[in-house]
């Protein structure tokens, strides 16, 4: 008789989380609109940095990097007028989003995020064993009322992706306050901002200042999207020392590498970077919905976007299947994502000006609008 061991059954349901593809049906390699990567790349500083790794290393690359990420933490402290000691960073903001969860739910506690959110959050849950609970949503956005409404004794960790992936839309920072006002004190509230560097500078304050106010908010960011770094795998979060003191407790000893580390850190420096990487994308998405509103008598239509992404409905004559083949067909991945109230719809990626003049017009031409 053959044994073997046994997987935790909560392990079993879970979905492994499915990257946005590179590569059409037939292997061919595509221009890639389906995981939210800048468009523009990497600063040039970093990319220098990591390229002259090599020679600041006099053993090569054996010595452990950092395990605190220090020079790292110092600056992103500075440049957010934070304190060091409630920075903690990750192996991207992957891993602070599921050791939020293991550090503060496990079985039979709730998890509660909004429907049409980020899928990690169903992992992370599952992962520790806790239950995942969605929130109705209301058009694709985030539902205070809702997520309130769905709060019970159990329920331990709330997270709400603000902007949204993959519907790209935002709540207000009074909005994220009210959420915040209206939630027990045990209840961490984990607020996700990979794109929040996306929005209008003026709004990007509200989860920063609530983490340092509060002893229950953990805010996480990343420098894989508007930073161009994904390949680097470096996050951070911010919250009261007592949330950051459980975060180090479980995360891996030396979390980020050396490059990872040193690249985030030149990175910083070029806000310059930052600052065209939003401009370029706050022009090409607003010139790409103007767009596509031509094709509304198709049943095309936008989701409204604060990310570098847009959420595209497809209501009409034309499917997000044929769409995605169209696009495919022409060049480019988009993202089909694989869930009942997104099926007639694509996630697209805001890219460069001429790719997204030619992502444009397959569309247009696949609605019959050849001139
Ligand atoms: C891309 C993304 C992340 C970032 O993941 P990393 O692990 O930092 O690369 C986190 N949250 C949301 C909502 C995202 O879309």
């Amino acid at each position: 008789m053959t044994r073997a061991p046994v997987p935790k059954p909560y392990i079993l349901g879970i979905h492994a989380y499915v990257p946005g593809k590179a590569t059409g049906e037939d292997g061919r390699a595509l221009i890639k609109l389906s995981a939210n990567e800048n468009p523009l790349g990497t600063s040039a500083a970093a990319l220098d940095s990591l390229i002259s790794a090599r020679e600041a290393h006099d053993n090569g690359a054996a010595a452990y990097p950092d395990p605190d990420s220090k020079a790292l933490r110092s600056a992103l402290a500075k440049l957010h007028g934070l304190d060091v000691d409630r920075i903690v960073c990750g192996t991207g903001s992957d891993e602070l989003l599921n050791l939020a969860a293991q550090g503060f739910a496990g079985s039979g506690d709730e998890v509660l995020f909004s429907r049409n959110s980020f899928a990690v959050y169903d992992i992370a849950a599952r992962r520790c064993g806790a239950i995942p609970i969605e929130a109705d949503d209301t058009d694709f956005t985030a539902d205070v009322d809702s997520i309130l409404a769905a709060v019970t004794e159990r329920t331990r960790v709330v997270f709400l992706a603000n902007p949204n992936n993959p519907t790209g839309t935002w709540i207000s920072p009074d909005a994220v306050n009210r959420l915040h006002a209206s939630l027990r004190d045990d209840i961490l509230l984990v607020i996700d901002e990979a794109y929040g560097e996306y929005c209008d500078p003026a709004n990007q304050r509200v989860g920063f200042d609530l983490a340092n106010a509060h002893d229950n908010v953990l805010v996480t960011r990343t420098f894989s999207k508007i930073y161009g770094l994904a390949a680097e795998r470096v996050g951070w979060a911010t919250g009261a020392p007592g949330l950051i003191d459980v975060l180090n407790r479980i995360r891996g000893p030396f979390n980020v590498t050396a490059s990872g580390q040193r690249a985030a850190l030149t990175a910083l420096g070029d806000q310059d970077f930052v600052a065209a990487s939003r401009a370029h994308n706050t022009a090409e998405r607003a010139r790409f919905v103007e767009a596509l509103s031509a094709l509304g008598n198709h049943g095309l239509s936008c989701v409204p976007s604060e990310a570098n992404f847009v959420l595209v409905r497809f209501d009409g004559d034309v499917s997000a299947a044929s769409a995605l083949s169209a696009l495919a067909e022409a060049g480019y991945a988009v993202r089909h994502l694989q869930v009942d109230d997104l099926a007639n719809c694509l996630r697209i990626t805001i890219g460069k000006a001429d790719d997204m003049a030619r992502v444009t017009a397959t569309l247009r031409q696949l609605c019959g609008e050849t001139e």
